[in-house]
């Protein structure tokens, strides 16, 4: 195997080095840690970019989501309403709380949690105490019906957008429509500080509470007091500047996501096999990853041939509720999440790829199709 290996998504720098100034600014004047100026710039350029008040950065997205539902006030046994089709992330700090999640099943018009399900869910579980809906790979939720659903019955939202920083809903940005939202920064995100997480919120007590929390929780006290528990969950000055170097490329991170889906989606087209990951007039998604799902082949027959050409693609998450440490808890829905995972593979979608890469893919991609069908 000759040609360069092509990856799903990985970190990409700004060609300006706009990262390594912030990093040096830091070193420069030894603000390594604890937090600094650059975590401050960080949480107000965030903030301003997708338009709300108060941001918190974190350790990690999973974090964030933790202190989410802390803020929420979920407690041991309370229920949490999550979404089955995801990243496990999603779903472990409900565990984290000693709380207990009820999964529910994606809608085929946007793979995301179904407003029917999610109503559902929530007559046979009227006490639920949060609601977590996530926009997967950068395709928003039905967040109009999500949202009244959730006013309707007294239950907090909190948005996993830890996949969809960038992308809005009839022009809104996602992880903004929930009285929390979240975004993610680990390696493989739309932008990256190699690790790391922000949790969002117009709710200036509740951030503020957040910020105590995930710094050991100290009373306002010379010396150690603590009436609650702490976590040591705050983002450090040097990745925050990594951070503020990546949100200046955001927007052209996001173009280059929406050409490479337009390109597979072109250069795919006449191809029954294969269908595209459903867009709404509503959405503008950020394409962090391009998925597709196949009709008769199994993904994981696409994934290793792909792969012996170098290729890399993955097949779409695991629902919730298919996995063993998590099916135990009640599943509200269909089979859908489980039919797009059994049909579905995320094909690389790398900011750094050229225009030659994508067509060494799709060609290896109409290949593959060819000698299965
Ligand atoms: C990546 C991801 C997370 C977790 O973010 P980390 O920063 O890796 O902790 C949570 N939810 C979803 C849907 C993700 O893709």
């Amino acid at each position: 195997m000759n040609e360069k290996r092509i990856l799903l998504s990985s970190p990409h720098m700004s060609e300006e080095g706009f990262e390594q100034r912030y990093v040096k600014e830091a070193f420069d004047t030894n603000w390594i840690a604890p937090l600094g100026a650059n975590v401050d710039g960080f949480e107000n350029e965030l903030a301003d970019y997708v338009g709300i008040n108060n941001a918190a950065a974190l350790s990690s997205g999973t974090a964030a989501i933790h202190m989410a539902l802390k803020a929420a006030g979920v407690e041991k046994d309370d229920i949490v309403i999550c979404q089955s089709l995801t990243f496990s992330a999603t779903a472990n700090p409900i565990i984290y709380q000693n709380a207990i999640p009820v999964f529910v099943d994606s809608d085929w018009e946007t793979w995301n949690m179904s407003p029917a399900h999610l109503r559902a869910a929530l007559e046979k579980y009227p006490q639920a105490k949060a609601v977590l809906v996530v926009h997967l790979y950068g395709l928003s939720a039905n967040l109009d019906e999500i949202v009244e659903i959730c006013q309707e019955y007294g239950v907090t939202l909190i948005e996993d957008a830890a996949e969809s920083l960038g992308t809005t809903y009839k022009d809104k940005f996602t992880g903004t429509f929930g009285k929390y939202g979240i975004y993610s920064f680990n390696g493989n995100k739309i932008i990256t500080t190699s690790g790391g997480g922000m949790l969002v919120s117009n709710d200036q007590k509740k951030i503020e509470k957040v910020r105590f929390w995930s710094t050991q929780s100290r009373d306002k006290a010379r010396h150690y007091q603590h009436s609650e528990m702490g976590f040591n969950y705050r983002m450090s000055n040097i990745l925050a500047g990594i951070g503020r170097g990546q949100l200046k490329v955001l927007d052209k991170r996001i173009k280059k996501k929406n050409d490479i889906y337009n390109y597979y989606k072109e250069g795919l087209a006449d191809i029954q096999e294969i269908s595209f990951m459903p867009e709404n007039g509503w959405n503008k998604p950020n394409f962090w990853l391009s998925v597709i799902t196949l009709k008769t082949i199994k993904p994981q027959v696409l994934i290793d041939e792909l792969d012996k050409a170098n290729i890399e693609a993955r097949p779409i998450w695991k629902p919730m509720h298919l996995q063993p440490f998590f099916e135990k808890y009640d599943f509200i829905g269909n089979n859908v999440s489980e039919r797009l995972f059994m049909s579905g593979v995320c094909l690389p979608s790398d900011t750094k790829m050229s225009e030659k890469d994508l067509l060494r893919i799709v060609k290896e991609i109409k290949r593959v199709v060819a000698d299965e069908t």
